[in-house]
Order: structure tokens, then C-alpha cells, then sequence
């Protein structure tokens, strides 16, 4: 499979007041062609500010990527101008947040919201445009396109909006579409359309689709491989399959024991106790110790190395490493 994004070693920081944030710390994760990706874990975890890294779209000051590369068709996105990034941006990599209005501007209609773009890069004429905005229309499922582009935002209805939220990244055919909780504002029968409308449209253009959110029965459905992320790290990847059947991670098995699911019925809460560390001083060991049912001595001193598990499944935990033994007893 064609690899498209490639971060490595990933290290955000933001400056604050009260010291240095270090939100995310040494990410690695590819991306494959037409793949969902889902980036999952509690608020804070970094799963945002790693998706902000990609389309440089951390705010300097007070962030800062410290480290490391994030590869997109052989290019380092840590390293492009800022005018490189704008041709980037919504044309090659188009990005979709939780909110639906904030991407839309309530003075204009949608047929021009839609076009703007798509006229620009394109260098499309105005019946162009209009006829490539009613196919995009079309394809997130707005009836009566020709006629629901003179109309202005406010016309439509959440559900509405974030389906013509989607239109608007999709119409200069992006290879990349990141969405960040983008069905989280919506109710939950809208938000299993938005969701539907996500494969469909990965179906019919071959996008890869990176999906942030902190909702593990919006992965279920729509996910292909999964990341977990925790206390600015990724602590666990797998296939859809193998996080859900064979979670690895004491984070991972939590994580799934603690929300309610949609592919699981009435299953038995149990919250994770505790809270995250400090991220202005994370630990140097296993971020997840002080909650962890399962850690010993070695947790708290030092990182714990992946461990792979399948050809798709990796883990960080001391408990898949033999040589955990081997440094208890030399600490
Ligand atoms: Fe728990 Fe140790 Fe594994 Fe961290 S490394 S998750 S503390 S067992
Ligand atoms: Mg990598």
C-alpha cells in the first residue's frame, strides 16, 4: 500500500506561564492510501495538536514543533513556507472541525462559499465551478442542489451544515482529509449519517481519512486502524479488529471498558481512575503508572520500548517486554 503521511518523532511544545506544555512527545504514525485512521484518547491527550502539526496550524507563539518530520508525498511539512502551505491547505490536505458554523461564513451563500476555492485552484470558469459544487452537493446527499446554493447557512440545519462543511473540503479532491470530532456537535442520528457519508465518500474518491475523536463507537464504525493516544504519545496501534478484540495497552483496555460502545450492549461501566500526568513535567516512564492496575517497578523509571505484536498491532508497555525483568532487576 502507498504511504502518504509519514510522522516521525514528533514533538509539539507551548509556552505558557506556568512552564513549557510538552503536549506531544515522539509521534510516529503513517497513513496509507484510502485508509481511516482514528486518533483516539481522552482531551488533552494530543491527538488534536498532532492533526494541527500536519497542517501547520499550531499558533507561533505560543507553540512549537520542536522536533521531528511529518512526510506528505515526499515532502517535510515541518519545513514549508508559509506560502507553500496555503497551496497545500484545502487542496491537497483539506481539514474539518467539530463545529460547522465556525467553517462557514453566515453573509454568503453556499454556492459561492462552495466555488471560491475551487475557482481559484482550479482556474475553473464560473458555470465550471457552479457545475462541480452541485456535484459535490449531490455526493454529500443535499437535495436540490441548484437551488440550495443561493441559500446562506443559517437556511440549513446542523446535520446540513456539516454535510456542506464536507463539500467544501472535498471540491478540489484532496488526498488527505483530517477531521477533528467532526460528527461531536451533532445528535446521534446525524452523527451515524455524517459517518456513513465518511465511507461513501472514501468509497467513491479514494480519500485517506485521518479522524480525531475522543468517541470510540464513531471508530467502530468508520475506522480501518487505530491509533490511542495518551499523555502526548501513542501508546497503541492496531487494526480496528485489534484494538477492539485484542486491546493490548492497560490504557486501551480501560479506554473500551469505560465508554459505552455501539457494537456492545449494556456492558458494565468501569471508569478508569485517576487522571493524566502533568504534561509541564511528564514522568520519564510509562505515562500511564499511577493509573495503571498492572504497573511494576520498572513503570515508573523508565519508557517502555513497542513491542509488535502483529504486522499491524504495536504496543508500549512493559508488560509484552521480556526485558522487563532484566531492568527491575538491575534497578
Ligand atoms: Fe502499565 Fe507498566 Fe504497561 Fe505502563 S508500561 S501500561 S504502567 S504495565
Ligand atoms: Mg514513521
Amino acid at each position: 500500500m502507498e504511504k502518504i503521511l509519514d510522522i516521525n518523532d514528533l514533538h509539539v511544545s507551548f509556552v505558557t506561564y506556568g512552564g513549557e506544555v510538552q503536549a506531544v512527545r515522539g509521534v510516529n504514525l503513517e497513513l496509507y492510501k484510502g485508509e481511516t485512521l482514528a486518533i483516539v484518547g481522552e482531551s488533552g491527550c494530543g491527538k488534536s495538536v498532532t492533526a494541527n502539526s500536519i497542517m501547520k496550524l499550531i499558533p507561533s507563539p505560543p507553540g512549537r514543533i520542536k522536533q521531528g518530520s511529518i512526510y506528505f508525498k515526499e515532502k517535510d511539512m515541518t519545513k514549508l513556507s508559509k506560502k507553500a502551505m496555503r497551496n497545500i491547505r484545502g487542496v491537497d490536505i483539506s481539514m474539518i472541525f467539530q463545529d460547522p458554523m465556525t467553517a462557514l461564513n453566515p453573509t454568503l451563500t453556499i454556492g459561492n462559499q462552495l466555488t471560491e476555492g475551487v475557482k481559484q485552484h482550479q482556474k475553473l470558469s464560473r458555470r465550471q465551478a457552479d457545475e462541480k459544487a452541485i456535484d459535490m452537493l449531490n455526493l454529500v446527499g443535499i437535495p436540490n442542489p441548484e437551488e440550495r446554493m443561493k441559500q446562506y447557512p443559517h437556511q440549513f440545519s446542523g446535520g446540513m451544515r456539516q454535510r456542506i462543511v464536507i463539500a467544501m473540503a472535498l471540491i478540489c479532491e484532496p488526498e488527505l482529509l483530517i477531521a477533528d470530532e467532526p460528527t461531536t456537535a451533532l445528535d446521534v442520528t446525524i452523527q451515524a449519517q455524517i459517518l456513513q457519508l465518511f465511507q461513501r465518500i472514501q468509497h467513491e474518491t479514494g480519500v485517506s481519512i485521518i479522524l480525531i475523536t475522543h468517541d470510540l463507537g464513531v471508530v467502530a464504525k468508520v475506522a480501518d486502524r487505530i491509533a490511542v493516544m495518551y499523555a502526548g504519545k501513542v501508546i497503541e496501534t492496531g487494526s480496528r479488529q485489534e484494538i477492539f478484540y485484542r486491546p493490548n495497552h492497560p490504557y486501551t483496555q480501560g479506554l473500551l471498558n469505560s465508554v459505552p460502545r455501539l457494537d456492545q450492549r449494556s456492558e458494565k461501566l468501569v471508569p478508569i481512575d485517576g487522571t493524566p500526568p502533568d504534561l509541564f513535567s511528564p514522568p520519564e516512564g510509562c505515562p500511564f503508572t499511577a493509573r495503571c492496575p498492572k504497573a511494576m517497578e520498572v513503570c515508573s523509571q523508565i519508557y517502555p520500548f513497542q513491542t509488535e505484536l502483529s504486522d499491524t498491532h504495536h504496543v508500549d508497555c512493559w508488560l509484552q517486554d521480556e526485558r522487563a525483568q532484566k531492568y527491575i532487576a538491575s534497578s
